[in-house]
């Protein structure tokens, strides 16, 4: 039965995850509903446990044995139970004693599972994405290192987490000597925390000094939170200083992160910083002909014609997540019932989904977010206040409630403290005129753009 679980883990979680994690466990037996096993060091067990052990829990009782809960042992050291000879024992209280002989390996590299799905191979390029992914792709070559920190940012679902993960897999393939970390920054805080609170905080800065290539996602998540924020610096500077690859993802550009420290966004600037912007409609078609060949070979030749992917990039705009999980459902659905996948089935299946990706932006949501990024207030954008820092983000307001909404000029008018139409018209020309010299004022728009679209 352990046989099988293994071969089902190695797929799920990767091969290095499995070879780090899975390989050197001993299993030693079922009982009572727990599942028992043998582990190299209590550390090695915890991580385990933390990581791997729903996934475990859940192939045994798929395999037919009722396990309920999972547990990992040292196995005492005396003659009658020897420590398991397979066991890599990297992180032993006595080997630490012995440092500078220490030799680690990647058994006591506590990152994150790396999903085996997210390569470059499953990465549809586009427009919006171009720069992110070569960038991606040349930090995963490994050469000299040509940019350092490299660091992605976008919106919810664009592709961060899988470029992060593909730059794992194809450095790992690559080199496998080397010793890449993946992480989130809430993990990274997670383990300062516990290497506090255990005092075990020279290893904690060891073990992460120690990396070739440290990958942090979703950075946003370290502002604020001070002594972690202190500690990633130090992490940082000690290892671009030894010219270990970073690769930092964000939700938004370093200077816009509140609350994160001025010298940490100064060093993230060093780098390349790339945003993957919103998908647009040609990448959100490419992304779901992609899925649909592979549920194609899912659910055995149950067909997607090209009318319904078209109709789908048209109406699901929000982000990527959304989109995919609307071709499983569509598949799994059309299966179950035992129909063919057409227009109607579509719009039956996943109304839910089309109803929130129709949700019109109000011109009353515009002014709030821009009052908000320009820090004026909100009644200042329909008054009637001339002065160029109130005036400005008016316009821009105007700007995009007439990009992005389909009110006319009148009605944008009416919604601004009942301008005319035409000074409405004079706010949107004159943006579209500063925007081509003024580059403050196009970063603003870009970031307004993605957040009024989010
Ligand atoms: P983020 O980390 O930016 O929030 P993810 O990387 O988790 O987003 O992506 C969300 C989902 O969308 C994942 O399943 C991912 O595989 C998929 N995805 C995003 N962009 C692409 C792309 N360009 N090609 C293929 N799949 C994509
Ligand atoms: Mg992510």
């Amino acid at each position: 039965a352990w046989g099988r679980v293994c071969e089902t883990l190695a797929k799920r979680i990767g091969i290095n995850n499995y070879k780090s994690w899975i390989e050197p466990l001993r299993f030693a037996g079922l009982s009572d509903g727990i599942a028992r096993f043998e582990v190299p060091t209590t550390f090695f067990g915890d991580w385990v446990s933390r990581n791997y052990s729903d996934h475990i829990l859940g192939l045994l009782n798929a395999d037919g044995h009722a396990a309920g809960r999972a547990e990992f042992v040292v196995p005492a050291q005396t003659a009658a139970n020897p420590q398991p000879t397979h066991a890599p024992i990297a992180a032993d209280k006595p080997a630490r004693a012995a440092k500078p002989a220490r030799n680690r390996s990647d058994e006591d590299l506590p990152g994150a599972t790396l999903d085996a799905r997210f390569t470059f191979d499953s990465f549809v390029v586009g427009k919006p994405n171009e720069l992110a992914h070569a960038a991606a792709r040349r930090v995963a070559e490994g050469g000299p290192v040509s940019f350092n920190p490299l660091f992605l940012y976008g919106g919810v679902g664009l592709g961060k987490t899988h470029l992060m993960h593909a730059i794992a897999h194809e450095l790992q393939a690559r080199q496998p000597q080397l010793r890449v970390l993946y992480l989130s920054a809430e993990q990274f805080m997670y383990r300062f925390v516990q290497a506090l609170r255990d005092k075990q905080i020279m290893d904690f800065k060891e073990l992460f000094r120690s990396v070739d290539v440290l990958m942090v996602d979703d950075v946003q998540f370290i502002a604020g939170k001070d002594s972690t924020q202190e500690e990633f610096f130090h992490t940082f500077n000690a290892l671009i200083d030894q010219n270990k690859q970073i690769v930092i993802s964000a939700d938004r550009a370093p200077g816009e992160i509140k609350d994160l420290e001025d010298r940490i966004k100064s060093r993230m600037q060093c780098g390349l910083v790339v945003d993957l912007h919103p998908t647009d409609y040609e990448l959100r078609l490419g992304i779901l002909q992609q899925k649909a060949e592979y549920y194609r070979q899912q659910y055995k030749g149950l067909a997607i014609s090209t009318g319904v992917l078209e109709f789908l990039a048209h109406r699901i705009t929000t982000n990527v997540r959304v989109l995919e999980g609307a071709l499983t459902r569509l598949f799994a659905f059309a299966s179950l019932v035992g129909r063919e996948i057409t227009l109607e089935l579509a719009q039956d299946c996943l109304a839910d989904i089309l109803r929130a990706s129709d949700r019109k932006l109000t011109i009353e949501e515009i002014q709030r977010k821009v009052a908000e990024h320009y820090n004026i207030r909100l009644s200042d954008m329909i008054g009637p206040k001339r002065l160029r820092n109130i005036a400005r983000p008016r316009q821009v307001a105007m700007y995009f409630a007439k990009q992005l909404t389909s009110r006319s000029l009148p009605e944008i008018g009416r919604r601004f403290g009942g301008r005319d139409h035409t000074t409405i018209m004079h706010g949107v020309r004159k943006i579209e005129e500063l925007m081509t010299t003024d580059s403050q004022l196009s970063d603003d728009l870009q970031l307004l753009r993605r957040q009024l679209q989010a």
